[in-house]
């Protein structure tokens, strides 16, 4: 029901105007005292002006005013508290409309796509989850020189997400300290809680670091001319968020020269051979940096990847871990639940049981480099459980940059792939793990490549005869290791 003409005018003030708490504890009391949409004036920030309505707190309360205002549904709140962090001054009015109207007889409201303020109220919401991922996406952490382990960002966000998007880094960069600001806000991370304060600007944060030039020349070496999409581009990196990425000064030229690296791409495919998989030498592309990069730096680069999704849902990247020399490379397919979480690999029960056959072979763990061809955790949500989901071809591709200069950096003399997917990341698609397992193949710059099954497909077995069958299989190929002795000593 309308208000009368001569209804009294209040006002809502909402500090901070992002922020679900505050914006329920005033529409909560606007409820009781029963002040219907068109008597509010809703005001974002904490400063009060004499040209106010006095505030809705001072409304008086009806005699037959409910104790209790109604509870309102789930999905609501959740639209309400992404749609508050918009821009858009008219959002709390908004807000209020429909729950005034979910609290009046339209407690559906939300299941009627076509109602002029529920369409609204989606459109900001999808603004604001749009930002949230760009800021997710573009935030570049640069080091603070002198100080170790230091980390400050700068980002210009359009909405107010900073709070909202704030605990995905405090998840993602736990073992780290750093700093976000942004023109309005910003955040400090100390290793163990959150801290906002007040906004910055651009000069406060170091400009580059000495991971740029590793960023760079990551980025173009992953750039496909092939499939440039300047439109889609655009769409997906605004030029907007350039002026965060180190790796956006490439793009003119990139995509200048993408048309002569296309043909060149052409030429050169017009000469290779054709075998799918070669029998002897197979093939390893280029690595992601350039010769003499850090293993560190590339770690470093690694954690901020978001060459493919499975950066958003993960917690951490987890990268290869091992003496930087090492002779002999383990390559799995990607982190399980336990590696996600704690960053390191092969700690969850695959990577026990891999500790086992190991030990059964008198191979010691902590000479070898472990890594995976996926550097972050795919998996389905069920329930409260996260269930692994198999890495598919293009999070493989996206990946092996990384994986390639791992390889150029320690330069192993053998590289042993577990599964099916590390073993196509290495040799190549169409590598049938079950027809080569446990034999050697010699890569094209001489290293010596061995595949067999993963230890997670072992424990995936039915417990019993077919188990130890796949135990025993492992073991068997890995056994080529322990019968090389010299492989295990150390490089010379
Ligand atoms: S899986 Fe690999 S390519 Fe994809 S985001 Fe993670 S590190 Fe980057």
């Amino acid at each position: 029901m309308p208000a009368r003409p001569d209804a009294p005018r209040w006002s809502a003030r909402v500090d901070p105007a992002w922020s679900l708490e505050a914006w329920r504890a005033v529409a909560r009391e606007a409820l009781q005292r029963q002040v219907a949409p068109e008597q509010l004036d809703w005001l974002p920030g904490g400063e009060s002006s004499l040209l106010d309505a006095p505030s809705v707190l001072h409304a008086p309360l009806p005699a037959d005013a409910p104790a209790r205002v109604p509870a309102v549904p789930r999905d609501f709140l959740e639209l309400a508290a992404t749609c508050l962090c918009h821009g858009e001054p008219q959002r709390l009015a908004l807000l209020y409309r429909m729950l005034w109207r979910i609290t009046h007889g339209q407690r559906g409201l939300l299941t009627n796509p076509a109602d002029p303020d529920v369409l609204r109220a989606m459109a900001l919401a999808q603004a604001v989850r749009r930002d949230s991922h760009k800021m997710k996406a573009f935030v570049r952490f640069r080091e603070v020189p002198g100080e170790e382990d230091a980390f400050i960002a700068w980002f210009e966000p359009t909405h107010h997400i900073l709070d909202r998007v704030a605990p995905f880094f405090a998840r993602r960069f736990t073992g780290m300290r750093w700093a976000i600001l942004t023109p309005a806000r910003s955040v400090h991370w100390d290793g163990h809680a959150l801290a906002f304060g007040p906004g910055g600007t651009q000069d406060q944060a170091p400009r580059a670091d000495a991971n740029e030039d590793l960023w760079r020349t990551y980025y173009a070496s992953i750039f496909n001319p092939a499939r440039l999409n300047t439109r889609m581009m655009q769409l997906e990196m605004p030029a907007k968020y350039w002026k965060h990425l180190p790796e956006a000064a490439l793009l003119p030229t990139l995509v200048r020269d993408a048309g002569d690296r296309v043909q060149d791409m052409h030429d050169r495919a017009a000469q290779a051979p054709q075998r799918r998989i070669p029998e002897r030498h197979i093939a390893v592309r280029g690595p992601a940096t350039a010769n003499g990069d850090d293993l560190d730096a590339l770690r470093t680069a690694a954690a901020a990847c978001r060459r493919c999704p499975l950066w958003e849902p993960a917690t951490q990247t987890v990268f290869g871990e091992g003496p930087r020399d090492a002779r002999v490379m383990l390559v799995g397919e990607q982190p399980g639940d336990a590696e996600d979480l704690s960053g390191h690999p092969f700690v969850g029960p695959a990577g026990q049981l891999l500790d086992r056959v190991l030990g059964e072979l008198g191979i010691d763990r902590k000479a070898l480099y472990l890594t995976n061809a996926v550097k972050h955790f795919r998996f389905e949500r069920r329930g409260k459980r996260r269930i692994h989901s198999k890495a598919q071809v293009t999070h493989i591709n996206a990946c092996r940059p990384w994986l390639l200069s791992e390889i150029e950096h320690v330069r192993p003399a053998v590289i042993v792939c577990l599964g099916a997917s590390a073993a196509s990341a290495v040799f190549g698609a169409g590598f049938n793990l079950m027809e080569h397992h446990g034999r050697w193949h010699t890569l094209e710059d001489g290293t010596r490549g061995l595949a067999t099954v993963h230890p997670a497909w072992v424990l995936r077995q039915p417990p019993g005869a077919a188990r130890e069958d796949a135990y025993r299989l492992l073991r068997d190929d890995l056994a080529n290791l322990a019968r090389d002795g010299n492989l295990l000593d150390p490089a010379p």
